[in-house]
């Protein structure tokens, strides 16, 4: 271990400071979860609220028996996937895909623009993947296509649906307000592939569909949340409680009544967009100044991978502009680098330096080089990175347990655990409420599920029957979540 110079040490101090601005404390936790609950309600019952809470007129989850073979694709934010899934009906599968960065222009350009692309991806897959379908078949049998589109869009139908705005950084102005599903089918028929959109899917609903179909245990999952680009979660919730069925136009769809169930959407990137209870600190807002959405998204600004990297540079910038930095001790830092670049840093940063554990930070001084333009980084510079790293992304993964406390408690599905532990005969036997995952920063960001956990239990002394809540979760990957969700949306199209 090196012993640090005077400003070495000081340096460290500053960042371990502004890192401890990113401190959310248990009490905050529990006044997110509250709010939660608010928000929740109020979107179940009035219509056009930012936390939308939309429904999906998907009435059941799958049980791990479902068979057949389906597309789908997946525009996520950072990439397109195109795959074919085979459901064995046992709760296993295969799958064959491909992956393409979405280029950036693409992204800002015109639908038109966008969803030849994409419709062009799909082609080159089914040829190289189902050639035999291309060529022998007659030209009317079609394969079923499940679309996971991950945006809000108001959906009246399990193929269509409207899109109501962007995220994640995109902005094609013509596609609000027209249906995705329609604008990727006339661009599939334009190529004349014999690919049918059946069903519009969003990633967390797919997340939810192919974690019950593939988790261990016969009772079904009760959420599925991304932690990817953006991040979002879909539940099954009671109809009776879903007032604004009844109520707004989001109701007139004619759905299976009979599970008395339906999936929804929640759209919670946008949960309090109004910061009542959400933690803020220079380098969000910040980051929130300089986006396409000024105000809104505030949760997903604070949690997800778009998002980490940006405030992780404001962050740094702070403590360069402390003076405590640059050319402190001989570091160089690329003054138009990455570091003065907005959105440059990829949050797969730091998951890095977070999971450097050398002894002289040897990753992190690679990365900095590397990846950031700062030359000749000593011991404390890594160090100090680290501090920021540590508090930004502890908080991400504090944040994520916010939606997962108020859903369990909201559904009583921590309730129904509860009598049916006390009521059984062998307790021990009782699943535990489900949770599906998907997304880059929940696999991959060291820690997270230990810091979301952590917070699930800073709150059980705190709010209303959360007593026990975090040994009652089970947390589990939806390995390819969204490509064998969207194919079990297709199969019951
Ligand atoms: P999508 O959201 O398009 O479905 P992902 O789930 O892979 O895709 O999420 C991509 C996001 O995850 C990007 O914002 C990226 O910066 C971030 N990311 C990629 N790799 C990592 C990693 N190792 N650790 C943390 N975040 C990551
Ligand atoms: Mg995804």
């Amino acid at each position: 271990m090196s012993i640090l110079s005077d400003k070495e040490e000081a340096l460290l101090v500053k960042a371990r400071a502004i890192g401890a601005e990113f401190v959310y404390e248990p009490e905050d936790v529990a006044k997110g979860v509250k709010e939660y609950l608010r928000l929740m309600d109020k979107g179940l019952t009035e219509p056009k609220q930012a936390m939308t809470m939309i429904p999906t007129y998907v009435t059941a989850v799958p049980n791990g028996t479902e068979k057949g073979v389906y597309l789908a694709v997946d525009l996520g934010g950072t990439n397109f996937r195109v795959c074919s899934i085979h459901l064995h009906g046992d709760s296993k599968f295969t799958l064959t895909q491909a992956k393409t960065p979405i280029p950036k222009a693409l992204m800002i350009g015109t639908s038109k623009d966008l969803f030849s692309f994409l419709a062009k991806q799909i082609e080159n897959f089914v040829k190289n993947h189902h050639s035999d379908h291309f060529e022998s078949q007659s030209p009317n049998v079609h394969l079923k296509l499940g679309f996971t589109f991950s945006f809000p869009v108001e959906q009246v139908a399990l193929n269509k649906g409207y899109l109501l705005r962007w995220t994640k950084g995109f902005d094609i102005q013509d596609a609000i307000g027209k249906d995705v599903c329609g604008l990727l089918q006339a661009e599939i028929d334009a190529l004349n592939l014999p690919v049918r959109v059946v069903a519009l899917v969003n990633d967390t609903v797919g997340t939810l569909m192919a974690r019950s179909y593939t988790s261990p245990g016969k009772a079904g999952t009760l959420l599925g949340a991304i932690f990817g680009t953006g991040t979002n979660g879909a539940y099954v919730e009671k109809l009776s409680r879903i007032k604004k069925l009844e109520t707004s136009p989001e109701g007139e769809g004619d759905f299976d009544k009979s599970s008395g169930v339906m999936v929804i959407n929640t759209e919670w990137g946008a949960f309090d967009n109004a910061m009542k209870v959400l933690p803020d600190t220079p380098y969000d807002r910040a980051l929130d100044k300089n986006s396409v959405n000024p105000g809104m998204q505030m949760f997903e600004k604070r949690v997800s991978g778009m998002f980490l990297g940006e405030i992780l540079r404001n962050a740094i910038v702070a403590l360069i502009g402390e003076g405590l930095f640059k050319g402190a001790h001989g570091t160089s830092i690329d003054e138009n680098g990455p570091l003065f670049t907005p959105w440059s840093i990829d949050t797969s940063a730091l998951s890095t330096i977070q999971a450097d554990y050398t002894s002289e930070y040897t990753l992190t001084k690679q990365l900095l080089e590397r990846e950031m333009g700062v030359s000749a980084a000593t011991t404390g510079d890594a160090m100090a990175i680290k501090a920021l790293v540590y508090g930004i992304g502890k908080r991400s993964a504090r944040l994520a347990a916010v939606p997962i406390a108020a859903t369990a408690l909201a559904t009583k599905a921590y309730e129904n655990y509860k009598i049916a532990k006390s009521e059984a005969q062998r307790p021990e036997e009782i699943e535990k409420i489900d949770i599906g995952v998907d997304g880059s920063v929940v696999e991959y960001y060291p820690g997270f599920e230990r810091y979301l956990r952590e917070a699930l239990r800073d709150i059980q002394p705190l709010v209303p029957g959360a007593a026990g809540l975090e040994d009652a979760i089970r947390i589990g990957i939806a390995k390819d979540g969204s490509g064998v969700g969207a194919a079990l949306i297709a199969l019951v199209a």
